[in-house]
């Protein structure tokens, strides 16, 4: 489904309204349009073939998906995400998914396997992308991954924030390569620049509330950190012990992979808590609030 929001600014939605394995796409048209993340669905054939140029906000599998069918485009990353789609080897070392069952994760983004995909231009702070009637201004907003980048439609005030995915879930740090001051600070930003619309990979377009529903979904970070602290407070635990917890995941199945996120979150804010003065890691490797 695609629906114009402003003049050759197209949302195009995502299978199963975007959620996970899939993510919503933009569609900027003019005399070469331009689209970017290919994740929304196997729909993409009559737009493949008139698309110049695909842009990748960040290297993760529901992003790139259907990269295959925009065979005579132009690819366009970051280049701290780069590796990550150009070699198995780059989606590992920044995924950190080889230490967990990797068929298990595959499944769960519906692939088969890791494909290639050759990244033709680097996207870094600041570059324009001209359609010829739209120009998009790329932002890097590092922390989901330290390539992820958002794209600033000026003209109309749009935002397309892709995985500052403002749903309730909160923001999600579970790579190695993750970094959760910098994901504070691009939420910040993303919000400091007074967006009139914000589109992002996962939910439905906003145009009401942004300011409140940015300002809740950085308060998950505070309540993951509250509910970490609470449980030091009762008595010292370990990392394994913090992640036994499930506090990222209620839901979690016991699933390797997502065991494997939920540790690496755990672990950032832990470190942050340790920065921070709020808790202590003593000689036997158990932590304690502060
Ligand atoms: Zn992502
Ligand atoms: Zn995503």
């Amino acid at each position: 489904m695609m629906q114009e929001i402003r003049e050759n600014v197209w949302f195009v939605e995502g299978k199963n309204r975007g959620k996970y394995p899939y993510s919503h796409s933009l569609y900027l048209t003019g005399e070469n349009n331009v689209i970017i993340d290919t994740g929304a669905g196997s729909f993409f054939d009559k737009l493949s073939t008139a698309t110049e140029r695909v842009v990748l906000s960040h290297y993760h599998r529901d992003h790139v998906t259907y990269n295959y069918m925009f065979e005579n485009a132009h690819f366009y990353m970051h280049r701290e995400d780069a590796p990550g789609v150009e070699s198995e080897d780059g989606f590992y070392r920044l995924s950190g998914l080889d230490q967990v069952e990797v068929e298990t994760y595959w499944k769960m983004v519906k692939q088969q396997a890791f494909s290639a995909t050759k990244i033709d231009w680097h996207l870094e702070e600041g570059l324009c992308l001209d359609t010829g009637e739209v120009n998009i201004k790329v932002l890097h907003l590092p922390g989901h991954t330290p390539g992820h980048c958002g794209f600033l439609v000026e003209e109309c005030g749009l935002i397309f924030t892709t995985d500052i995915d403002l749903t309730r879930f909160g923001p999600w740090y579970g790579n190695p390569c993750s970094d959760l001051e910098q994901f504070r600070r691009s939420i910040e930003r993303v919000r400091a620049l007074k967006p009139e619309i914000v589109i992002t990979g996962h939910r439905r377009p906003i145009t009401k509330n942004i300011e409140q529903t940015i300002d809740r979904y950085k308060t998950v970070i505070d309540r993951r950190d509250e509910a970490i602290i609470t449980a030091l407070q009762k008595h010292p635990l370990t990392l394994e012990q913090l992640t036994d917890k499930n506090i990222f995941y209620p839901d979690h199945y016991n699933q390797a992979v997502l065991r494997f996120f939920e540790k690496n979150m755990m672990q950032k804010h832990l470190e942050s808590l340790l920065k921070r003065g709020m808790a202590i890691k003593m000689e036997n490797d158990f932590y304690e609030a502060l």
